[in-house]
């Protein structure tokens, strides 16, 4: 599950990390009263606007309505609801948006960290994620951070390092000096650096995330080590050890059709193909899906109706599906282990009567427990449905309904 920047800094923080603080805003009416609030609290008057959005880049997008950047900085308190009044409400463009962009719902209003005098602040890469063929944690980082990172990551690959994390034993006290060492730091800062890392380590466990990233992590003029932006992901399979975090789930910032599957307990996936799927197992779809592409086609999603599905499930997938207008042909794919394959074909069946005006042909290839009552049942009810036995043969005929 993704979250916002400052969800993400406030879980931060509460492991103890240092971030620049601020204070979100859903109404630019607002935005004055919480910046002197703010200032109260840091000792500043320049503050950084910043949109809050799932995606990246937001320093570099661009506001459409308006022009405004995503990350604008205010520099004195009567600016600051006007910068707001450019971003919030507006529609993000960013390199991680799509063109339609996203709306902003919210805004952070930040302390502004970077002294002015500061001819040039050091800012720094940091993540910490897993790395799955290791089998260990790792954490990735860079003293050229800031808003080019993927430039470093093309240009300059070995100014990218990495440290690799024991899990018996946790992040050694060498490890956070080999990383202070590597981002060129001495004095105060090499100190604060190391607190740093080891209280994101820290946080990264604690909350069950599998990804961190900050970037910049900023050296401060008088060298203080601080997280200046967070992104976040938590262990979606986590989330019921923390209601807290699971509270922080932005629906708004997800899509919708997805929202209403994982509602209804399926795993539902858009993809950009044009065959609708229906399979029982994760494994399972993603064969169904590869056989698909082998045959020419494309599939419009992955949908694992799960092992326990029964007709009110299926119906319920068969409507989520055909609410994707991209949708030719669906092929439902069920191996009846724990599922029943008439269960299923009851769902089908009623999907079919009680949706009505369904005119996309539909695939069906049902094996396992109760295949035969399940072929009777929608032979039976006088469906146009073609139904197949072997998958090979189910990919076939979805070919021949698309041509
Ligand atoms: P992103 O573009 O979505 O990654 O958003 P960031 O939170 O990383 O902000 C973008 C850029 O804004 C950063 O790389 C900084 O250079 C700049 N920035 C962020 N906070 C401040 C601040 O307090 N003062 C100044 N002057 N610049 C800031
Ligand atoms: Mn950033």
């Amino acid at each position: 599950m993704n979250i916002h920047e400052f969800q993400g800094k406030s879980i931060l923080k509460s492991f103890g990390v240092a971030i620049q603080e601020g204070k979100v805003v859903n109404d630019a009416s607002k935005a004055e009263s919480a910046a002197k609030e703010l200032s109260v609290e840091t000792g500043t008057e320049w503050f950084v606007v910043k949109a809050q959005i799932h995606a990246g880049g937001r320093g570099k997008g661009s506001v459409k309505e308006t022009g405004s950047r995503g990350v604008v900085l205010a520099k004195g308190l009567d600016k600051v609801e006007g910068i707001v009044k450019g971003i919030l409400g507006g529609t993000l463009v960013t390199a991680q948006t799509t063109e339609a962009g996203k709306k902003v719902n919210q805004v952070l209003i930040a302390q502004d960290v970077y002294y002015p005098g500061d001819s040039e602040p050091e800012e720094y890469y940091m993540s910490v994620l897993l790395d799955r063929q290791r089998g260990r944690n790792v954490i990735v980082y860079s003293p050229d951070g800031g808003m080019d990172i993927e430039d470093v990551a093309e240009k300059t690959p070995e100014r990218i390092f990495r440290e690799e994390i024991d899990p018996a034993v946790g992040v050694m006290p060498f490890q956070c000096r080999r990383i202070a060492f590597n981002l060129g730091l001495s004095g105060q800062a090499f100190k604060e650096m190391q607190k740093f890392v080891k209280s994101l380590y820290d946080a990264f466990l604690g909350c069950d995330a599998t990804m961190f990233e900050i970037n910049p992590v900023l050296k401060t003029s008088d060298n203080r080590i601080i997280a200046v932006d967070s992104k976040v992901s938590l262990d979606g399979n986590g989330l019921f050890r923390h209601p807290d975090y699971a509270a922080m789930r932005d629906k708004s910032e997800e899509d919708p059709t997805e929202v209403e599957a994982s509602e209804a307990g399926l795993s539902y996936v858009k993809l950009d193909g044009n065959v609708g799927c229906m399979v029982n197992g994760a494994g399972l779809a993603m064969a169904t899906m590869d056989i698909i592409k082998l045959s020419g086609g494309d599939p419009a999603n992955f949908l694992d109706v799960g092992g326990t599905a029964d007709a009110a499930r299926v119906e319920k997938a068969f409507r989520i599906i055909l609410k994707d207008e991209t949708v030719k042909a669906i092929l439902v794919n069920i191996f009846g282990g724990i599922v029943r394959c008439d269960r299923v074909a009851q769902g089908v069946v009623d999907a079919y009567n009680n949706i009505g005006d369904i005119n996309v042909p539909i695939i069906v290839r049902l094996q396992g427990t109760n295949a035969e009552e399940a072929k009777k049942l929608i032979d039976d009810s006088g469906l146009q449905v073609h139904s197949a036995v072997l998958l090979q043969e189910a990919a076939e005929k979805v070919k021949s309904v698309l041509a």
